[in-house]
């Protein structure tokens, strides 16, 4: 590879060093000019997939010894990389796609080695989350990094409940057998209004980029079988301040369910009642039970 920036000179790339490369997410074009220059130095490359990495690797013409760093050895086999970085030997890791410790591994093994008291550099490059954020708007400028929600419905509740405040905009990654059900789940718990950005097979032939509403994105996703093929970003607008107004106005129908009924059950009531976000709901009884049991204890001192 011709050494179009000078790259070896631009910094010193140490030995002994953990170098943890992003590589592309769909488009092999995506890999950068270092990433490269890094893979084509180090003595050994550890991978989440090595057949998968072999491949990467062909097409940009590098051969190097690969050893598997994945979910289930990712412990054990950070005992043989440090070895191999005590020898003195530069090592890189990558994962499937991506950045590596995104809803990869990489994140125990980058641990690991810091804690052996050895060097970890970074060489940075795609990610599903920054490029579907690339192209979502204004609205998704600040965001909070969800990955992957529980495939279970009871801890997906949970987990978005806690969400459900948050004024930044909220980033999933999700598979395709899944995404309708997310989507749909997503309206139901945040409440239909919200934009939804859904972005599909980033940088590849098939990529789409849909703007909508929570309401609207099951209506799209079923309106063509292709629309749920392929990998997902999904990017929801945070609680805003016009969500917050139609939730304060509920305010004094939950205080009187909140006298004589548990939260849950008046949650679900008021809920009924207004057709407003059941989580949105829940979190402001929360608040609201807080406020009165303030007042108890102010009322007191
Ligand atoms: N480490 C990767 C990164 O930096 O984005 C993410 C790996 S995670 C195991 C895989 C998930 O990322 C997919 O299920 C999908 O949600 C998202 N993803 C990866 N590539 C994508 C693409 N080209 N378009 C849309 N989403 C993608």
């Amino acid at each position: 590879m011709p050494d179009l920036f000078d790259l070896s000179r631009q910094q010193h790339y140490p030995e002994a060093a953990l170098f943890i490369v992003a590589t592309p997410i769909g488009n092999l074009a995506d890999i950068t000019l270092r990433a490269l220059h890094v893979l084509s130095l180090v003595d050994r490359i550890a991978a989440e997939d090595t057949r998968n990495t072999q491949q990467m690797l062909t097409r940009y013409g590098i051969e190097k010894p690969t050893l598997a760093v994945h979910e289930h050895n990712e412990r054990e086999a950070a005992t043989r990389v440090i070895d191999y970085l005590r020898a003195g030997e530069r090592v890189a890791y990558v994962s499937d796609a991506g950045t590596p410790g995104i809803s990869d591994p990489g994140s125990r093994l980058v641990e690991a080695v810091r804690a052996a008291g050895l060097t970890v550099v970074p060489i940075p490059g795609a990610s599903a989350l920054v490029t579907a954020l690339s192209v979502a708007g204004a609205w998704a400028s600040g965001f909070t990094f969800v990955g992957f929600l529980p495939s279970k419905a009871r801890q997906r509740v949970d987990a978005l409940q806690a969400l459900a405040l948050s004024p930044h905009a909220l980033v999933f990654y999700e598979a395709p057998h899944r995404v309708l059900d997310t989507v749909t789940a997503l309206g139901e718990t945040l409440g239909g209004e919200r934009k939804l950005l859904i972005a599909r097979e980033l940088t590849k032939l098939h990529e789409a980029l849909h703007v909508c509403t929570l309401a609207e994105g099951p209506v799209f996703l079923q309106s063509d079988p292709n629309r749920q093929r392929g990998e997902f970003v999904l990017v929801v607008e945070g609680h805003t301040v016009t969500e917050d107004a139609s939730v304060n106005a509920h305010d004094s129908l939950l205080k009187t369910l909140l006298e004589s009924l548990p939260v849950s059950a008046a949650v679900k009531l008021a809920a009924t009642l207004t057709g407003a976000s059941r989580n949105v709901l829940y979190a402001r009884a929360l608040e609201l039970k807080g406020e009165t049991e303030d007042d108890g204890v102010d009322g007191e001192q």
